[in-house]
């Protein structure tokens, strides 16, 4: 895998530093290693303020080309893009997201779970308050029986769960956002984990990304 560095608007790396060559250097990597190549460099290309033509360097070293101070962390940016665009086996990267899924769903479930117990709670309170009321105006237990099959057919009709939807839509928002295709960040929020895990692919054809 390569990058090349120069003062041209072609290069991966490019300043306009007018003492770096249009094509002034080249860095080859894998995973393991990195090496830069000086190319011909009208003003020379140095580590560590040493010139070389060829070396192996990681990104602590300071480079330069001519007069410019390489910016390591843009650097290192564009190397692991080039490694993110080559690659095609995410299988790990896929694998790091069900944890991600898994919360939301569980987020989502503590939203139905709780707005339940809010809506049981409340329920329970009027329907014991009214039967409450009649015994102590009436004083008949069997007056209460009857108030209360009343009351808590009325507050199951009347009170409803409320802007439940709005905060799943908040956590679905989300979900969407952060469970996406490892390369190409396509939304994949439409479906399951397991159904992606099966599936096995990017659904973005544009896309090559694939897990097992
Ligand atoms: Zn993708």
């Amino acid at each position: 895998m390569r990058v090349t560095l120069g003062r041209a608007t072609t290069n991966n790396y490019t300043t306009d530093d007018p003492s770096v060559s249009n094509s002034h250097a080249y860095i080859e990597f894998d995973d393991t290693h990195i090496f830069i190549h000086d190319t011909n460099s009208a003003n020379g290309t140095f580590v560590n303020n040493i010139q070389i033509i060829k070396k192996e360097i990681d990104l602590t070293n300071q480079i330069k080309l001519g007069n410019h101070l390489v910016d390591n962390k843009l650097l290192n940016q564009i190397i692991h893009q080039q490694k993110v665009a080559l690659q095609t086996d995410f299988t790990k990267e896929f694998q790091e997201l069900e944890p991600v899924y898994n919360q939301y769903i569980k987020n989502l479930n503590k939203i139905d779970t709780s707005e339940k117990n809010r809506l049981i709670l409340i329920r329970l309170v009027i329907t014991a308050v009214l039967m409450l009321l009649v015994f102590l105006v009436f004083g008949k237990p069997s007056y209460m029986i009857f108030v209360g099959l009343v009351a808590t057919m009325l507050t199951n009709f009347l009170i409803k769960p409320s802007n439940v939807r709005e905060k799943k839509e908040d956590i679905q928002l989300n979900l969407s956002d952060d469970f996406v295709c490892p390369k190409c960040k396509t939304s994949l929020a439409n479906k399951s984990w397991k159904y992606w895990k099966k599936n096995g692919s990017c659904p973005n054809s544009k896309c090559n990304a694939t897990w097992q």
